[in-house]
């Protein structure tokens, strides 16, 4: 049998690599620490650390914390235990915040070197500067041809204090001066001169080097790591490129939306003589793939903070930072998936919800938490059971290229079906039981069956379940009338139990006359089964074997009736009314078979990186199995001492409703 091809080694990914085919490949993961990461993130992670991986390098993990106040250390935490949960290591970890200092000195050079200055005007006044249909053609500020002592001067004023948020910013001087003049070709332009002008046309014609801001003031000025040392804090644009080449990152993957925000990163290391002009042989190169896209799922940290903590109508307001508004007005090229009202933490979210300034309609939480098993945070993915391995497969089954990967959650789920298919213990598990008494057995009567935990993988070896007198069978195994059309058991009617040696055949039940609902069957066992009967799964009354295992059992199932949840309307709470009463159901008397202690002690299922158990304790959800005819389900973190909680994982069959 071939080794499977490596996908990192294949493709658009391999194209990466060749186009700078170093010896030390050196990536990085770069969150923000904003907030919990989610099922993009489990691309991010995918690509960066499993690309130098399988090139012999080594990948960081580096918190992108360039923000005061939008940082938590419960962030910085989950974040890392997630990255190790998908198996991977961090060769550093590192901090943005770590080299302010540096980033400081060279924006200091920066204005040495006369490719920056301190602009005073407002947002208005950038953003109409950029020209267009109503501002006309873009134009330079009076503070643009600043001399480099004012522009220095100044620029230290920012830092110690003289100005306040959004009165003051150093802007890189990039293309914002240039002219079409500048590169307008002519006739008689030789072949080269015409290159060179289509090239700086390229770069003049880019929004996302008109002179976009490398620093700005905070007023909320507290920083999770440097305090109140800095009242001023560099852009993503200034920081991430320099904390690349600081870091010696050889291939800087990131997401397509960045592609245009490629020049503006070679721009400056270029100007600060860390990458040599228009070539990748010097200085980090960064290259870009598609995100990841899961139709159906809602990642909005407002909204999923609306959906845990709960809202009042016309609470989704914007919060406005001008600090970041005024920052560098390239707002129509950042990434705007989800609106400029994601940029704040749940903590904030869920503050601002409360306060929520409408005295309309309060609208209840929908969710208990953010590792809720019907949210795709990664917290949630795996409190709901989904095996790191079954993310990661998902991802590159989908494929690394450029194109933005688009999918529906279906697809994710049957996927996650095939990973636990053949790497999970199977065990029978009741979850609505009904009581079956055999009258033709006597009280004491006890077999004992010898049955594996995968009938096609022996490996995973055997276990003894007792068979009894009493035993339970799920409610939707039974019909309290017969039905041509059902083949399982019903009055008069027979039908085989698996991995038990004879069928049974019920004689008569016993209903709940106020309520109406079956409470008990009484059935003889060793009847003759007619052919076409099915073989239902049960559960044994021994309390000598601990059979059953007393569970709570938690179905999930989308938390919206429509299958694009974002199209809902978030702001005036409409999205309440669409919440599926039924996207979590709960069976509070289900009962698995006495295998389970086994299933539990010798977890993870499967075994794999990340999920190995530290000190004696992994994480719960690492105890997966396979419900005979039910659905695949692991152990869930409210479990305590005796109490049980399993979560479905996914279904065995798609929609099957149970
Ligand atoms: P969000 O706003 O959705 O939380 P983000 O883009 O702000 O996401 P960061 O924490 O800044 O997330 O990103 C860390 C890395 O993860 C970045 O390189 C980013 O491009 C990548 N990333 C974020 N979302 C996705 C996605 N859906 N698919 C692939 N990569 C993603
Ligand atoms: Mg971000
Ligand atoms: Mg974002």
């Amino acid at each position: 049998q071939r080794e499977p091809a490596d996908p990192f080694k294949q493709g658009w990914l391999k194209g990466v690599y060749n186009e700078k085919p170093v010896q030390k490949v050196q990536t990085r993961f770069p969150p923000e620490p904003n907030g919990y990461l989610h099922i993009g993130h489990a691309k991010a992670i995918t690509v960066n650390f499993g690309f130098a991986r399988s090139y012999g390098g080594l990948c960081n993990l580096r918190y992108d914390d360039t923000n005061p106040a939008k940082e938590e250390e419960q962030f910085f935490t989950s974040i890392r235990d997630m990255v190790e949960w998908l198996g991977f290591g961090p060769a550093k970890i590192t901090y943005s915040s770590d080299d302010f200092d540096r980033l400081y000195e060279l924006a200091e050079e920066l204005t040495r070197r006369g490719k920056a200055y301190v602009c005073r005007c407002s947002a208005a006044e950038v953003k109409s500067r950029r020209g267009g249909a109503e501002h006309g053609p873009r134009s330079v500020c009076e503070h643009w041809s600043r001399s480099v002592e004012d522009n220095l001067e100044d620029f230290r004023a920012m830092r110690d204090g003289k100005y306040k948020a959004g009165e003051a910013h150093l802007r890189m001087k990039q293309y914002l001066g240039t002219k079409p003049e500048d590169y307008e070709v002519q006739e008689e332009d030789a072949a080269e001169v015409k290159k060179e002008k289509a090239r700086i046309k390229s770069l003049a014609e880019n929004p996302a080097l008109w002179d976009v801001a490398a620093y700005r003031v905070k007023n909320e000025n507290y920083h999770h790591r440097t305090g109140d040392k800095w009242r001023i804090y560099p852009t993503y644009e200034f920081t991430h490129c320099l904390c690349d080449s600081f870091e010696e990152i050889s291939h800087s993957l990131c997401t397509v939306e960045f592609e245009t925000l490629r020049p503006a990163y070679n721009w400056l290391l270029e100007a600060l003589d860390i990458k040599l002009p228009a070539s990748d042989e010097k200085g980090p190169m960064q290259r870009e793939y598609g995100r990841l896209n899961v139709e159906g799922t809602i990642l909005s940290k407002r909204r999923i903070a609306m959906l845990v903590g709960g809202t009042t109508v016309g609470a989704e307001t914007a919060p406005s930072d001008p600090a970041d508004e005024a920052a560098d007005g390239i707002d129509e090229i950042k990434l705007e998936e989800e609106g400029d009202e994601d940029t704040e933490t749940p903590a904030e979210a869920t503050k601002a919800v409360a306060n929520g300034t409408s005295t309309g309609r309060k609208i209840p939480p929908v969710v208990r938490a953010w590792d809720d098993p019907r949210l795709f945070t990664l917290v949630a993915l795996r409190r709901r059971g989904v095996p790191p391995g079954a993310l990661k497969k998902f991802v590159l089954d989908l494929g690394v290229t450029k194109a933005i990967s688009n999918t529906a959650i279906h697809t994710l789920d049957a996927c996650i079906r095939t990973y636990l298919e053949r790497t999970v213990p199977r065990l029978m598990l009741v979850l609505d039981p009904i009581q079956v008494t055999f009258t033709n057995l006597p009280d004491d009567y006890l077999e004992e069956r010898s049955v594996p935990f995968d009938p096609k993988d022996p490996e995973k070896g055997t276990h003894t379940i007792p068979f009894t007198k009493t035993i339970y069978i799920d409610r939707s195994d039974f019909r309290d009338s017969d039905d041509p059309d059902f083949f399982r058991l019903s009055p008069g009617q027979s039908v085989g139990l698996l991995h038990a040696e004879h069928p049974i055949s019920c004689t008569t039940f016993h209903k709940d006359s106020s309520t109406g609902k079956v409470t008990s069957i009484d059935a003889e066992y060793g009847s003759h089964v007619p052919a076409g009967r099915a073989r239902i799964h049960w559960v044994a009354e021994s309390p000598a074997h601990h059979s059953p295992v007393r569970a709570e059992a938690r179905i999930f199932n989308p938390l919206f009736k429509t299958s694009k949840p974002n199209e809902l309307d978030w702001k005036n709470g409409g999205y309440y009314d669409n919440v599926n009463p039924e996207s979590e159901i709960i069976y509070s008397d289900a009962m698995i078979e006495c295998g389970f202690e086994y299933v539990r002690k010798n977890a993870p299922w499967p075994k794999e990186e990340g999920e190995a158990k530290k000190d004696g304790a992994g994480h719960p959800s690492c105890v997966r199995f396979q419900g005979l005819r039910t659905a695949f389900f692991a152990l869930d973190t409210d479990s305590e001492g005796e109490k049980v909680v399993i979560n479905r994982i996914v279904s065995l069959k798609e929609d099957t409703g149970k």
